[in-house]
């Protein structure tokens, strides 16, 4: 049995990231940018209204003044008007400074009295100006290589014009469940059986990693069925077995898995739940064995598959985010596998949520982030902790 630091590093040295890949922009949602982009336009472009009202020249106004409107200029292209000294031009929202203006009177602001306005309030220079890259400067870089691209850098890549964006690859997934007890839910059960929940999680889990499952099937313990399952399964680059990894004589995964000659890097890591993890390879397929418990398989996957895809995937930020936590209750783990509690993470307060048993799935989805609480060790109520998120 290895430590859990020792098991991540040794999964994360057997990983290079894919290849990139051209996208457009509406498909990159959730990858990792494969290089820096830097801003190519200044946000905003150029001067433009902050409002709808007049464009003016600030020194020639004052409160209960006039001046004549020599035109107007709505959004949309420059109409190159140039204003003087006693001159407004009437002006939208988002539309480009007339030349001489250097500040915009709101329309709430003047009272129009046919082709003058009066102004009801004194004009500083800048008021309700947007001045050209006040927001972003050219050549400040807008996303670095690894960084996940998200629906508000898109919108951001957008307004430079960018249609497409290179990112990092997107690994091929297979899920195999293993269990004679599991049906596909939707069938009908009999007794002592139960519906395969692990495809269903896993395969969600995946989605949240941006990558996607390509196969998810279902085989029971018995050696032939598993041997066409992996066989097919290694034609992705990742494949993920649940079930079958313990020690029991049904646990057939090992064997099948040695019968491909794989190279099993890890069996057993010292984690709580997840004990019997195995990790290796078969050729260039990565193959992790999670073990059958719910809890089990979704604790491993965060801690040791989810790291992997993003690696492969380009990114650079491999942990789930952390997020300090004031304890609700005294936690103790006497075990000798460091822990990962399920909790409920609201407020700022950490709180374990149903019962700490690796077969707890109700439980499990209750909880909104895991506490690790390391071997020996004893927390208190009110004690800050950092607690790792999923849903965020
Ligand atoms: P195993 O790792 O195969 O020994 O399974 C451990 C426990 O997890 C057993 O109670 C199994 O019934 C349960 N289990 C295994 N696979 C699944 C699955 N796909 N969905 C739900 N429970 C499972
Ligand atoms: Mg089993």
């Amino acid at each position: 049995m290895i430590g859990e630091e020792d098991a991540r590093m040794r999964i994360l040295k057997k990983i290079t990231p894919l290849p990139g890949r051209t996208v457009p922009l509406s498909a990159a949602l959730g990858c990792f940018s494969a290089r820096n982009i830097n801003a190519g336009l200044p946000l905003p472009a150029f001067d433009n209204s902050a409002m709808d009202g007049y464009a003016v020249i600030a020194s020639s106004c004052s409160k209960g003044g006039r001046l004549r409107v020599i035109g107007e200029q709505p959004a949309g292209p420059d109409r190159k008007l140039c204003v003087h000294h006693g001159e407004a031009v009437r002006i939208f929202t988002g539309a480009p400074l007339p030349h001489g203006a250097n500040a915009i009177v709101m329309q709430e602001d003047v009272t129009r009295e046919g082709s003058e306005i009066r102004l009801n309030v004194g004009v500083e220079a800048g008021d309700f100006v947007r001045q050209r890259g006040c927001d972003l400067a050219e050549g400040q870089i807008i996303l670095e290589k690894g960084k996940q691209i998200r629906a508000t850098t898109i919108g951001l890549l957008a307004s430079q014009g960018i249609a497409e964006v290179t990112t990092g690859g997107e690994p091929t997934a297979g899920v195999i469940s293993t269990g004679d007890e599991l049906v596909h839910p939707g069938e009908k059960i009999a007794p002592g059986e139960i519906y395969d929940s692990n495809s269903a999680l896993l395969n969600a889990l995946l989605q949240r990693c941006c990558a996607r499952a390509k196969s998810v099937v279902h085989c029971i313990d018995n050696r032939e069925s598993l041997t066409e399952a992996i066989k097919r399964g290694t034609k992705n680059q990742v494949l993920i077995i649940s079930g079958g990894v313990s020690v029991g004589e049904h646990d057939l995964v090992k064997e099948v898995l040695r019968q491909f000659e794989a190279e099993i890097e890890i069996w057993r890591v010292s984690i709580k739940p997840g004990k019997p993890f195995l990790f290796g390879n078969i050729d260039q397929c990565l193959i992790f064995g999670l073990p059958g418990n719910p809890v089990s398989a979704f604790v491993t996957f965060l801690q040791f598959v989810r790291p992997a895809i993003l690696k492969m995937m380009g990114a650079t930020d491999l942990d789930l985010p952390k997020v300090p936590a004031s304890l609700t209750v005294d936690l103790t783990n006497d075990s000798e596998r460091p822990h990962y509690v399920r909790g409920r993470l609201e407020n700022g307060r950490f709180a374990p949520v149903g019962r700490q048993e690796s077969h707890a799935l109700f439980g499990l989805s209750q909880s909104n982030a895991l506490l690790r609480v390391g071997v020996g060790e004893s927390l208190k109520t009110d004690q800050m902790v950092d607690v790792q998120i999923w849903d965020w």
